[in-house]
């Protein structure tokens, strides 16, 4: 049996998987991203986080076949280098991460765009296989995507599928690219940090940042934005339709645009809130859809927090045809599917209000 590695190298964790030929996952491990030491010490870390998981697994990083990578900011695969990784420690100038985790680990060592091979891996493994063509949605810190047509990514010059990038409002919120009216200065888990944080200074009331710190967070996570939401905090579901309106409408931009078949919801935010959130974002959309009456169906993403870490493993050289074989026999359930929604109600109908 030849096994691969896969990690995705997020901002607050690094999530690592080893994976059998037919994209099994064998064991994982996940463990906080270092907030300083700099790009070494997230290599080290990242090198940790996957010598834990071959050793649950009982194989040595060297007997890998192969190890990708899923890294945020700029990416370049023929060099083998990231650069410009905002969100994570003194990360500006390119650092060679593939020869740093080859030396730390062994074997070669593909890089990918964090988003992009978690959407590969959407399409590949999860909840795309069902399509020809779709939009992956990452509602998350930020709001990334991947667009899929015909079984393949559209990857533009390289920066396609910003969805977070869609203009909803002209000259609106300030988004944290730099632009204005931004999908994400309004849906972005950071962006709407921002807000709450320069609201509650103002006096809004919110349990919001008590919940922070009670789970010992010094950030808003999708786990405190899910809670608030539970217990009926009304700032935070305010906050949060903002996010779900902005959604709608910037996904059905692109939707009358490229006409896909569905949309596919993954992220921090995405996952956690799950179903309940993506029959919003789907009544959200339809009253900007050109053609409401045959509306893209509207899904979580089924590989939940390990899309990336698996997406990474496709990076691989020599796993394609083996996501073949695992689609036909059907093994690569890793996550049991869950049921996908139709689309809700009568077309054409009002958003609803809550
Ligand atoms: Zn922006």
């Amino acid at each position: 049996m030849q096994y691969r590695g896969g990690i995705d190298l997020g901002g607050t964790k690094i999530q690592a998987v080893v994976v059998d030929e037919a994209h099994r996952i064998v064991a994982q491990n996940r463990c906080a991203t270092p907030s300083s030491g700099g790009p070494q010490a997230v290599a080290r870390a990242m090198a940790q986080a996957l010598r834990d998981a071959a050793s649950q697994a009982g194989v040595d990083t060297g007997h890998l076949a192969g190890i990708g990578v899923g890294s945020p900011g700029h990416v370049d695969s023929a060099e083998g280098t990231v650069a410009r990784a905002g969100n994570l420690p003194d990360w500006q100038a390119p650092f060679p991460l593939s020869a740093a985790l080859s030396e730390l680990l062994g074997p070669p060592v593909f890089l990918g765009n964090d988003v992009g091979v978690a959407v590969d891996g959407e399409a590949r493994l999860g909840a795309g296989r069902a399509y020809d063509s779709f939009l992956g949605v990452f509602w998350g810190t930020g709001v990334g995507g991947g667009v899929v047509l015909g079984r393949k990514r559209w990857l533009g010059r390289g920066a396609s599928g910003e969805i977070g990038h869609m203009i909803v409002r002209r000259n609106g919120a300030r988004c944290p690219c730099g632009r204005r009216g931004c999908v994400e200065a309004y849906a972005g888990r950071r962006a709407m940090e921002a807000r709450a944080r320069r609201d509650v200074e103002r006096g809004a009331k919110t349990t919001l940042f008590k919940i922070m710190e009670k789970k010992g967070r010094s950030q808003l996570s999708s786990g405190v934005f899910a809670k608030a939401l539970e217990s009926g905090d009304e700032y935070a579901i305010r906050l949060i339709e903002r996010a779900v309106e902005a959604l709608g409408a910037g996904i059905a931009s692109a939707c009358n645009l490229l006409d896909v078949e569905a949309v596919v919801i993954g992220g921090g935010l995405g996952t956690r809130l799950g179903d309940p959130y993506a029959k919003r974002i789907s009544e959200a959309m339809l009253p900007h859809l050109f053609t409401p009456e045959r509306p893209p169906r509207v899904q979580v993403v089924q590989l939940g927090d390990l899309a990336g870490a698996l997406g990474a493993s496709l990076l691989v050289p020599g796993s394609a045809g083996n996501a073949e074989q695992a689609r036909r026999s059907e093994s690569s359930a890793h996550v049991e599917p869950p049921a996908p929604h139709g689309h809700p109600g009568q077309p054409g109908r009002p958003m609803t209000k809550r």
